[in-house]
């Protein structure tokens, strides 16, 4: 064991394993610490990856060369593009994996990097809270590190419930990191709770799949990674079922045993993926409800019940699952449950994902607030490097929300935070138009070069794409068909990459897929310059600097309600000002007033500008 790591990650889930796997290929030293080693990078709940939007997610991270999408794609069992009835801009890749051979093509990454490993609990942050020294592990003792990456999921007092069943654990089997987060609590940082839940498991020889609908996968050579990636050569297929009178009743008569109806959890869940004990409450004159009924592997024993959510008591889900047509003689081999843990307050971590109380700290993952392994990895990833930049006494860095889903999900946390765990949807991207799963790699392609977590293989790759594109665009713009460049006539409704190639030899040879995605740009192009000509407008605020303002409370200029917001929340911009409830048009023209007359006494006549992309 090294006197003292560049980077330690604590949390070997997905935030943890993308964090490692970023510090290191930026030349860090890297000890990954996981409380469970033979459990790093687990699926706690459903066997899936992508989705709308998150599948755009994934596809960033493989464009930042993190290992997700790799992953997904070497483990797929079943495939489906959703939302293909809605323009490409929203496409959402989703793949369904094996949830073992996930994990351990994930620990293989990890093992191969050069990243150390180490099993043990940490208790506590080492050091003053400003700057850690590195961490305390339960068996081995101090760790000394540059910086620390928090990456621990649901496990900061994490406690699960099954109806008036309690018990302590960051997911079922695991331990609950309840002494680290009485040392985050001592340290004054602000936390708050948040819940979760999970559907129980079925023994699928018990279930007659003959009554259900079947769901194939989507026949297609799409992989979540831009480049060579192993391709799947194993296929399940999934299927659909419906709850029914049956089921909500038996939901009803024990809802009073549910721990969350019965106030024992007190964090909010998420509403997009509520448990089916809420559907019930929320909606009662709707009995039937789909269920996707999902193999956890490859000819897996198992079946994952998406949609049936709950924390009843087992008798209850019994029932409940043998009410389904197809489960009538069904086995459970694992009971839902619901999760209850601490996360970070929005106002503790700026945006290049540091808690801002530290130098040296960087957070990643459910304890962000989002909630999904494709949120958490995103974040990692630039947690990750940013351990490392700032390892190496380099500036870290943030993104920006008009190039990535990363970025939009960053600024919504650190900027608006969550009343419940964040997930993405394509809705929150004012320039979803732009961000689409097909030019992740063109898009993040100056980022991860700036960040410098790109490896020699991945810059190839994605330099020839960059390249490729150049090409195409070229092409486009200097050859005319039907009386009108190129690039004018893709933008005509059904002109795909067959039909462009179709009409002029100089695309002949060209890769179909940066072809495609080229023409994507030209036809929304329109949309695309009118919401980056809105943003220019906005990013003139984000160069003017706050930081030199010491109290927001003495400034005449503005407001009380805004004085009290902005002393709380202390934004480092005016856009940043901008953003917080509480702040209005005329606090923002009365804080230039301010900075204008105080700039001479402060002898800076120039504002200070804002690191980004
Ligand atoms: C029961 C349950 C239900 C869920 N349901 C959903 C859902 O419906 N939809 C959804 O999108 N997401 C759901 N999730 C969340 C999903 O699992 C997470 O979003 C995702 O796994 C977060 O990744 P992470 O890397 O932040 O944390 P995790 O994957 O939880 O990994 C945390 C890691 O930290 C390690 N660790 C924790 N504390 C310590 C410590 N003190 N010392 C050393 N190591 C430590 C653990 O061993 C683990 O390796 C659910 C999670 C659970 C547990």
């Amino acid at each position: 064991m090294k006197d003292e790591w560049d980077v330690i990650v604590i949390g070997g889930g997905h935030a943890g394993i993308e964090a490692a796997l970023a510090a290191r290929r930026k030349g860090c030293s890297v000890v990954l610490i996981s409380a469970t080693i033979n459990r790093i990078g687990e699926m706690s709940c459903n066997p899936a990856i992508g989705g709308i939007a998150k599948g755009t997610i994934v596809r960033e991270i493989d464009a930042l060369d993190g290992s997700m999408a790799r992953s997904a794609d070497a483990t797929t069992l079943h495939f489906r593009m959703l939302n293909r009835r809605k323009g490409p801009a929203v496409w959402g890749p989703r793949v369904q994996s094996d949830a073992a051979e996930y994990a351990s093509v994930q620990q293989l990454y990890i093992e191969n990097s050069g990243v150390e490993i180490l099993e043990d609990e940490v208790t506590s942050l080492d050091g003053l809270t400003e700057k850690v020294t590195g961490v305390r592990c339960r068996k081995t003792g101090s760790i000394k590190g540059k910086t620390v990456v928090l990456a621990v999921g649901t496990f900061l007092k994490g406690r699960l419930f099954r109806g008036d069943e309690l018990w302590k654990g960051g997911r079922i089997g695991d331990i609950s990191a309840d002494s680290l987060e009485k040392d985050i609590v001592k340290r004054m940082f602000h936390v708050e709770r948040f819940k979760t839940g999970t559907p129980p498991r079925i023994i699928r020889s018990t279930v007659n799949t003959e009554e259900m609908e079947v769901q194939p996968s989507e026949v297609t050579d799409f992989t979540f990674s831009y480049g060579k990636s192993r391709q799947r050569d194993k296929e399940e297929v999934c299927y659909i079922t419906h709850t029914n009178r049956s089921t909500m009743d038996i939901a009803k008569k024990n809802l009073h045993r549910s721990p969350l109806m019965a106030g024992r959890i007190e964090g909010t869940g998420p509403r997009y993926c509520p448990s089916y004990e809420d559907k019930v409450v929320k909606f009662p004159d709707r009995q039937r409800h789909r269920i996707y009924v999902e193999p956890m592997g490859c000819e897996s024993g198992f079946f994952y019940l998406n949609g049936l959510s709950s924390s009843l008591p087992r008798e209850a889900q019994e029932k409940m699952v043998r009410s389904l047509p197809g489960f009538g003689s069904a086995e459970i081999s694992d009971y839902g449950y619901a999760v209850e843990y601490s996360y970070f307050h929005f106002s503790e971590i700026d945006d290049t994902l540091r808690l801002k109380k530290t130098e040296n700290v960087f957070v990643a993952g459910q304890i962000c607030g989002t909630s999904g392994y494709e949120e958490a990895a995103g974040l990692g990833v630039i947690a990750g490097a940013n351990a490392g930049r700032t390892a190496q006494s380099l500036e870290a860095m943030s993104l920006s929300r008009m190039n990535s889903y990363i970025g939009v999900m960053i600024d919504d946390i650190v900027n608006k935070g969550a009343d419940e765990p964040y997930r993405m949807f394509s809705s929150r991207a004012e320039n979803r138009l732009h961000l689409r799963q097909d030019n992740a790699d063109r898009r993040l392609y100056k980022t991860a070069d700036m960040f410098g977590i790109l490896s020699g293989e991945k810059r190839d790759l994605l330099t020839g794409n960059m390249k490729e594109a150049e090409i195409i665009r070229n092409v486009l713009e200097r050859e005319m068909v039907d009386g009108v460049p190129l690039s004018k006539w893709c933008r005509r409704v059904g002109v795909s990459a067959e039909k462009a190639i179709a009409a002029t030899n100089s695309l002949v040879d060209k890769d179909e897929k940066v072809l495609m995605s080229v023409i994507l740009d030209e036809k929304y192009s329109g949309y695309i310059d009118r919401n980056l000509r809105r943003y220019e407008s906005r990013r003139n605020l984000e160069k003017i600097s706050l930081r030199e303002i010491g109290s927001f409370m003495d400034i005449d200029e503005i407001c009380w309600e805004a004085r009290e917001v902005l002393e709380r929340r202390k934004p480092e911009t005016l856009a940043h000002a901008e953003k917080l409830a509480g702040v209005r048009p005329t606090d923002l023209q009365g804080l230039l007033i301010y900075l204008g007359r105080q700039r001479s006494t402060w002898n800076n006549s120039s504002p200070e500008l804002v690191r980004s992309e």
